[in-house]
This record gives C-alpha cells, structure tokens and sequence, in this order.
C-alpha cells in the first residue's frame, strides 16, 4: 500500500484527509510535528510527504527524504515559497501544490477583515457582552466609493477584486502579469506607485518570492496615503513588519488586519494561551487597537478543506500510478 506521511497535521487535516481517503486508499500517517532538519529522521518508510505552509523543506530536507525513498513532496496549500524546488529536481522528486482549491475563501477573509477593522465589530462584541451600549470611539467609514489597491490579481486578486466591486469601489491593481479580463473592465491596472499613492484600502494578493519579499516597506508606507488601511493574507514576509509598526506609530497606518506574519512558525496553529510569547514584535502589534491579527485561517472554510484533501489525494495518486499529473498547474517540479 502507498504511504503517505503528513507533517503538521492538526485533528482537521485527519478528519477530512481519512474521510476523503476511502477511495484512494493510501496508508496516512499524521505527525503534528512540523518538518524541517531536525524532525525529518521521523520517515521511515513513505512514498510521498503531504507538508502545509511552516514546514520548512530546504535543501537538507530533500537530501534526506530523496535517501529514504520519497518521491513526492506533496503541498496542501497553494503557497510554495517554503519548499527548496532547485533541491527538489536535483534529487527527482514530485512537487505538487493545491493552486486552487477555493479562491473565495481567503477573498472572503480579507473582506471579513476589512468590515471588522473598519466597523470596529471586534470592539463592539466585547462591549455590548459588558452591558456597554455607547457608540462613543465605534466610527466607521463607508467602503462605498473607496479606491481598493490589490497587489497580485490571481486566483485570490480576482476574486477578492469582485467581492469589493460589488461593495459600489474603485479597483486599482497591480501585477507583473496584467490579465485584460473583459468581465473585469472595471479593474484597472495602474504602477505599484500609483497604487500606493490611491488607495484607501491596500490587500494584498502576491506569492511570496525574491520580488515581492518586503514588497511594503519604510518607502512603499511613505508613499500611501495617510490613514490606510493595509490587509495580508497572503504571507508574512511580504511585509517589513518592524516598517509597519512605525507606519502604526506615526498614524500613517490607520488600520492593519493581517492573516499572515514572517515569524508565525512559531506561534500559529497552536494554543500557546499558557505560555509566554517571546516574539515582541507581535506583541506589539497585538497591541495597538486598530490591528486585527487572525492565525492564519483565511483558508479554513469547510469548501476548501474538502477541495485541498480531494486534490491533494488526486495529486499524489496521479503521481505515484502515471507518474504523470493532469492537473499540470499543480506541478512545480
Ligand atoms: P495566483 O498564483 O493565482 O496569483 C498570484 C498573482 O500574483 C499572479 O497574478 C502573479 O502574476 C502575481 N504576482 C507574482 N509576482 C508578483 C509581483 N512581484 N508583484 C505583483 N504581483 C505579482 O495565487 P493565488 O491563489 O491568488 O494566491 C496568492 C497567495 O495567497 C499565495 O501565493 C499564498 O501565499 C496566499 N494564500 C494564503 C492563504 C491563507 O490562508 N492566508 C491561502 C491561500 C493562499
């Protein structure tokens, strides 16, 4: 029987993944532990690895799992920045990734986002559970009429550049790749200057790479326009996070939601509530009222876990029979 070994497996990944298994049916073994170069002696014997976005698959990883007799690196997410690909083709293993699986998902956080942040509905909750029905310090702003600037119109961009259309917005963007999609004529492309400089409210869309690492640093905050509003739910990195907290500091920054954070492998997807958090930086951030801080869970809706444990299987099942995948967008390498 094919084996399958999952790392950072939480009691979801279990359910679904055992649930939607039946008519694969691979062996799955599930590790909560994350993968990286100390923990990845725990392979015994497996043809392929399912890992999530804070496993770390460097080049002495690959090295590692290519001796053991691994053949697929199996990502069930659609972010790949944290698997070492060059290492990857070295040793001739499989990578696959989930590019899909439902866009609206995250889309629908960031908007989550911007409506909490903007209504203050975080605030509101505590206060009304407090019998503290004063309004006093809960003014918003209409989203209506705002300009949006999205970074990234991919699968995520689009999607979330349709939800703020409907809100009555402006869509500005920008994207190495601009997609003239006649259905979207009202999204316009415009430099990344430009869209600093417009938007009232900036999300942010792009992968993580060399390019877009810092993508909003010390320069890009001096560019926006004073009081902004600055959502990530795409990875930490693509933010100088120390940058943003002076933004926060000075006011430039009026509001930061973030669903992502550069150092959240040590942190998210565990209850740490017992434990004293060394990371001062994201006890800053947690600090300041007009910062929305969510663990990482845009994805986590009960679509796209259904659609991430199916294209998974049928990632790793066309892999491991044909050696060859039909989905190709899956395949990095
Ligand atoms: P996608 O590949 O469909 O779209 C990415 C877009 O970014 C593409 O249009 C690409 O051309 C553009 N891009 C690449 N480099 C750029 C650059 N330097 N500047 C501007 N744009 C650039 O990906 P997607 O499915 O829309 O996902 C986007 C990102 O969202 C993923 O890479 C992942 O990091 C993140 N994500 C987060 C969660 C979550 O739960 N928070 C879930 C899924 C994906």
């Amino acid at each position: 029987m094919m084996k399958i070994i999952f790392f950072s497996a939480q009691p979801y990944d279990k359910e679904f993944f055992n649930q939607y298994n039946d008519s694969f049916g691979f062996e799955l073994e599930f590790f909560e532990t994350q993968l990286d170069s100390q923990t990845v002696g725990v392979i015994t014997n497996a043809d392929a690895i399912c890992v999530f976005v804070n496993d770390k698959v460097d080049a002495a990883v690959v090295r590692h799992i290519a001796k053991k007799g691994v053949r697929i690196i199996a990502l069930r997410c659609a972010g790949f920045n944290n698997v070492d690909l060059d290492a990857a083709r070295e040793y001739n293993i499989h990578v696959c990734r989930v590019p899909a699986y439902s866009p609206e998902a995250v889309a629908e956080h960031a908007v989550a986002m911007i409506l909490t942040l903007d209504r203050k509905i975080h605030k509101a909750y505590n206060r009304v559970r407090e019998q503290n029905f004063s309004l006093n310090g809960l003014l918003g702003f209409d989203v209506h009429n705002k300009t949006i600037g999205v970074i990234g119109t991919g699968n995520i961009g689009k999607a979330f550049s349709k939800i703020m259309h409907g809100f009555g917005c402006r869509i500005v963007a920008f994207d190495v790749a601009t997609d003239k999609n006649p259905e979207m004529s009202w999204l316009k492309y415009v430099t990344l200057t430009e869209l600093l400089a417009q938007a009232d409210i900036i999300s942010l869309h792009c992968p993580l790479n060399e390019q877009t690492k810092h993508i909003i640093n010390a320069e890009a905050i001096d560019l926006m326009k004073k009081g902004v509003m600055l959502i990530n739910t795409s990875r930490g990195a693509l933010i100088d996070t120390p940058a943003v907290i002076e933004g926060l500091k000075t006011a430039q920054i009026g509001y930061l939601g973030i669903d992502v954070y550069e150092q959240e492998e040590t942190l998210f997807f565990r209850d740490l509530s017992e434990d004293i958090i060394t990371d001062d930086i994201i006890q800053r951030l947690m600090s300041f009222p007009n910062v929305l801080v969510t663990a990482h869970q845009a994805f986590f809706t009960r679509e796209a876990v259904t659609q991430i444990a199916i294209i998974t299987l049928q990632n790793i099942q066309e892999l491991l029979l044909k050696d060859n995948l039909l989905n190709k967008a899956a395949l990095l390498c």
